[in-house]
């Protein structure tokens, strides 16, 4: 019987993590611009609104505006 030789185990290479590149989401920059976005007519400023193909949403007190 072949003597089986160990073999040194190459590290495991960890699986790097997709970098999700998370931007400011709260205003755009363009040029030298900023752009603010949209905030919640209810939550006031400070509290910006998601926008969606259609329609702009907050997140915090579920107010929808539609397009
Ligand atoms: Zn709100």
């Amino acid at each position: 019987m072949a003597k089986k030789e160990k073999e040194a185990k190459p590290k495991t290479k960890r699986k790097k993590h997709p970098s999700i590149k998370k931007g400011p989401t709260a205003y755009k920059i363009e040029g030298d611009k900023v752009i603010r976005k949209k905030s919640c007519p209810k939550c006031g400023a400070g509290v910006f609104m998601a926008e969606h193909a259609k329609r702009t949403h907050c997140g915090k007190c579920g107010f929808t505006e539609h397009k």
